[in-house]
């Protein structure tokens, strides 16, 4: 490397990552109002807040969120942990012992995958090096054994590459740590040509596939079960705020890092009341951030069963495969995967399509039915204002009832700033007992957003008061009177070096100071200090104390 390309190599300059940003004064202020607020009116209705970790095993999500979602197959950012290290060392030493010979080739393979990526390109590194060798069926016939951690499906690809190839499959040694077993391993080898060994290794710490997390619902629910809060009074009521994690393509209001603050209540019963006072707490805190504009939707999606939503969701199948031809590529492909995921598209043409489709409210059972309308009753009880919407919808099954979303404006096409619903199976799903649960997640990026836009983001920024001294035996005062200035609430910029006056009051001007407090061997002497109103240019002499309450009194008016 030339000298040249070294300097500039050193001058590179970073900067936050796609879909990332940094958020700075004095925007965050309003960040900070937001989730004050939320503080405040969550608590009021008798909220604790749960702080959660921002990594969890990616299974957790997976089973949560379901594996066929975008969100877990495509946006997940998740990485192999314990896997290089200390387990591939272990397993090498092992496997030399065993058949020095084949030692050569031996590797400590795939990782336990909780997800089920068919392409290549949805792997990590590891695995798409494990895919290669899959793929170079050759190579790994010549061996006679191969030692191996993989999973089921690792195995079930490499069976097909061989059939697909005409060959048997290579007898295979598949050496396992008891309980790093995925389900369905051992029928799987019975059947195949797999040798399963089990090797026992202290202290062993199997690799675990870890992410980032998308969201927070997963997470408050493997803490109700870890921290056994069945236990506690139901329902549990929980809040959180912080950052989710998703690869999303980034664009205004959607961004890889991006901001939530939800609620969950776990336990307790199903009550109609439970939903509507979330909803009532939501509509709550969106009143006093003073979002303008909401507007919260409403629907229920019913429950899982062949008289209520699983019947419906097969006249929509039958509906969406007489219109099929009609329908963009996405919509197509979700009528077999995914049908409830058809009302979700915004995709211009096919709007008059979905339109003419059959209504889920139309085939709820009674009791679902009838939990919709106490809902609905519920709301207006409390004096919420809802429209229904039936095609919101949720595409997992543990998924059931209501289901809400709250727009705003200023947000053009990503103008959800909150979705919730709720979810009874959930927590079972992830190993819990049956528990009933809604909650919801507010995207703080676009609440903010939409603030800013309606204009009801202006805050306060700069200084109260800005100290403008002159001489040393100022200076000492000027330092007592930040201190106290700064200990009465006060926001105060005492400048590091003397300046002269002029100068200073130009700088108390540029940083939006209310006043300048001015500090001079005269003030000092006569204990009447000198404050200038610098909106409109007026100064008074005041004495401390009179400083002090002037400065109160005029806070408590603006505020
Ligand atoms: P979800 O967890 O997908 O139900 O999303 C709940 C809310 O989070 C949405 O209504 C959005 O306001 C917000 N949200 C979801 N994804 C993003 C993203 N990539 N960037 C910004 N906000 C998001």
């Amino acid at each position: 490397m030339s000298d040249a390309t070294a300097k500039k190599e050193e001058r590179r300059k970073f900067q936050a990552i796609r879909g990332t940003r940094d958020l700075l004064p004095p925007e965050t202020a309003l960040w900070n109002r937001v989730e004050q607020t939320s503080h405040e009116v969550f608590s009021t209705f008798g909220y604790g807040e749960i702080r959660l970790p921002i990594f969890e095993q990616t299974e957790l999500f997976a089973r949560s969120i379901g594996i066929d979602t975008d969100v877990v197959s495509k946006e997940m950012y998740s990485w192999v942990e314990g896997w290089e290290d200390a387990n591939f060392a272990i397993f090498r030493e092992w496997s030399m012992k065993r058949d020095p010979e084949s030692a050569q080739v031996l590797r400590f393979m795939g990782p336990l995958r909780a997800s089920k990526p068919r392409e290549k390109r949805d792997l990590g590194p590891l695995s798409q090096n494990t895919y290669m060798t899959l793929d170079g069926v050759e190579t790994i016939a010549r061996f006679k054994y191969r030692v191996a951690l993989m999973d089921v499906l690792e195995l079930q690809d490499a069976g097909m590459a061989y059939q697909q190839q005409g060959k048997a499959m290579p007898q295979l040694l598949l050496v396992t740590v008891p309980g790093t077993i995925p389900e369905g391993m051992e029928s799987f080898a019975a059947k195949a040509n797999v040798t399963l060994e089990k090797i026992h290794i202290d202290d062993f710490e199997p690799p675990q596939l870890l992410a980032l997390r998308p969201e927070a619902t997963a997470s408050v629910c493997r803490a109700y079960i870890e921290h056994n809060m069945q236990q506690l009074p139901q329902p549990v009521k929980l809040y959180y705020t912080g950052p989710m994690f998703r690869r999303e393509r980034p664009q205004k209001g959607r961004y890889r890092q991006f901001y939530q603050i939800g609620a969950e209540i776990l336990g307790g019963t199903d009550a109609p009341a439970i939903d509507a006072e979330v909803i009532e707490m939501l509509m709550t805190f969106f009143d006093k951030v003073g979002l303008q504009g909401a507007t919260l939707y409403i629907n229920s999606i019913g429950h899982n069963a062949e008289n209520c939503r699983r019947g419906y969701v097969a006249k929509l199948k039958s509906a969406l495969e007489k219109v099929k031809d009609k329908l963009g590529p996405d919509s197509q492909r979700r009528i077999d995967t995914n049908p409830l995921r058809v009302l979700d598209s915004k995709l211009e043409s096919e709007q008059p399509i979905i339109a003419k489709l059959p209504h889920i409210a139309d085939h709820l059972c009674d009791e679902c039915k009838t939990h919709y309308a106490a809902v609905k009753r519920q709301l207006e009880l409390r004096g919420v204002l809802y429209q229904e919407n039936w095609r919101l919808v949720r595409g997992l099954d543990y998924y059931m009832r209501t289901t809400f979303e709250i727009t705003a404006p200023g947000l053009g096409s990503q103008n959800a700033v909150c979705g919730g619903g709720r979810y009874d199976g959930l927590v079972e799903l992830l190993g819990g007992p049956p528990t009933k649960g809604i909650g919801f997640a507010i995207g703080e990026d676009r609440l903010i957003l939409s603030l800013q836009e309606s204009g009801k983001a202006k805050l306060a920024q700069g200084r109260d008061v800005y100290i403008a001294w002159m001489g040393e035996r100022a200076y000492a005062t000027a330092i007592r009177a930040a201190k106290d200035l700064r200990k009465a609430g006060f926001s105060v910029e005492l400048p590091p070096a003397e300046q002269k006056f002029g100068k200073a009051l130009g700088q108390a001007d540029k940083l939006g100071a209310k006043y300048a407090l001015i500090l001079g061997d005269n003030e000092v002497s006569e204990a009447l200090w000198t404050l200038k109103t610098l909106a409109d240019g007026t100064q008074q002499k005041l004495t401390e104390p009179d400083l002090l309450q002037f400065l109160r009194n005029q806070k408590r008016v603006s505020s």
